[in-house]
């Protein structure tokens, strides 16, 4: 049986586990997502059965692991923490599959990343609570299917088109995270705040929010950086210039862009004169794998508008030249 730890994504895993709210209410923001999954939730539980699986797709750090977590705990019953790659072989997940109790939570994060035979064997659990249990090698062998007790997948990825369409269907209710609005990571980095005993004055909260890249995981990072700023100068209470001079130290960049945006955005501006360039030969410039500039990058600079799609390729927009402070090439702009 193979399991691993919680949070398997992010520089902190430790750390995220004491700022993960446990029940529906602590979760920030994302308020017609939260509606949808109460009643979801609450159905379920006046049916008395295990509700049907769940998939949360968007990029990372925006909550999908707390939310399984938090569906699990609202249910009272017990979560099983795995992911994709961890998965090898089908015969990992069998096991994992065989040993579920009744109503138990299976979490399987990047589940895109499912070996094939292990994703064929694990649709057929959703929707028939089966599994075929290979008994004996060689010739002799056979397969002896396994009913299984009702329990809940939850599925997370940042890559929600790579999931066949057979295993997508096998989900009841889809959840897309998408990028917290500065508002919203406000409340957040507050609820954090208070967590960690940090005293933050009017304004602080919004800088930090400014350059968390609209992510969670991020906000709380920054926070802790500016902990250890407030600790060291003895600070009472956090200003908003505190955490400008704390986080210019440490390189945050004041649209809340890192290394790897910045180094797009580099690439397309001064090594293609801003574009048009396709995705593989943008992740070839930067030393990316193509899934992670399309799925963790662009979808924030897209957002932002400093980088726009079109049918030949990405384009830096104006404010990418601005904001790398190189005045643009207006022929580009033609
Ligand atoms: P993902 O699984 O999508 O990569 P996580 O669920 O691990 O992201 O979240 C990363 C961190 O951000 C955790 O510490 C978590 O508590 C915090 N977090 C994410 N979303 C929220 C939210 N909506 N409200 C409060 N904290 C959040």
């Amino acid at each position: 049986l193979r399991m691993v730890s919680a949070a398997p994504v992010g520089n902190e895993p430790v750390s995220d586990e004491e700022l993960r709210p446990h029940i529906l209410e602590g979760f920030i923001g994302q308020p017609r997502l939260k509606a949808q999954l109460q009643l979801f939730l609450d159905a379920a539980r006046k049916r008395d059965v295990p509700p049907d699986h769940i998939l949360l797709a968007g990029p990372p750090g925006l909550g999908k692991t707390t939310l399984a977590m938090i569906v699990a705990n609202e249910l009272e019953v017990p979560i099983r923490v795995t992911s994709g790659p961890a998965i090898q072989h089908a015969g990992d997940l069998a096991s994992i599959l065989s040993s579920l109790d009744a109503g138990e939570v299976l979490f399987i994060d990047e589940i895109h990343r499912l070996p094939r035979a292990a994703e064929e064997l694990l649709y057929i659990a959703m929707e028939d609570f089966r599994v075929d249990v290979m008994v004996g090698k060689g010739p002799g062998a056979s397969s002896i299917p396994l009913t299984l007790p009702r329990f809940t997948v939850i599925g997370a990825t940042t890559r929600e088109g790579m999931l066949p369409s057979p295993l997508r269907a096998r989900f009841g209710f889809t959840a897309h995270l998408d990028f917290y609005p500065h508002e919203e990571l406000e409340k957040l980095i507050e609820r954090s705040s208070a967590v960690l005993g940090i005293q933050l004055e009017d304004g602080a909260a919004r800088q930090l929010a400014m350059r968390s890249r609209g992510t969670p995981r991020i906000a709380n990072r920054l926070l802790r950086r500016v902990r250890d700023w407030a600790i060291v100068h003895d600070l009472e209470s956090v200003r908003p210039d505190d955490v400008k001079e704390a986080l210019a130290l440490y390189q945050i960049d004041t649209e809340g862009l890192d290394r790897l945006d910045i180094a797009v955005l580099k690439a397309i501006v001064t090594n293609f004169n801003g574009g048009p360039v396709g995705l593989n030969n943008l992740a070839a410039m930067v030393g990316e794998e193509s899934e992670t500039v399309e799925t963790v990058c662009e979808p924030y600079l897209v957002r932002e508008g400093f980088l726009i799609r079109t049918p030949k390729g990405r384009v830096a927009t104006r404010k990418a030249w601005e904001h790398l402070g190189i005045t643009p090439d207006e022929s580009a702009y033609d």
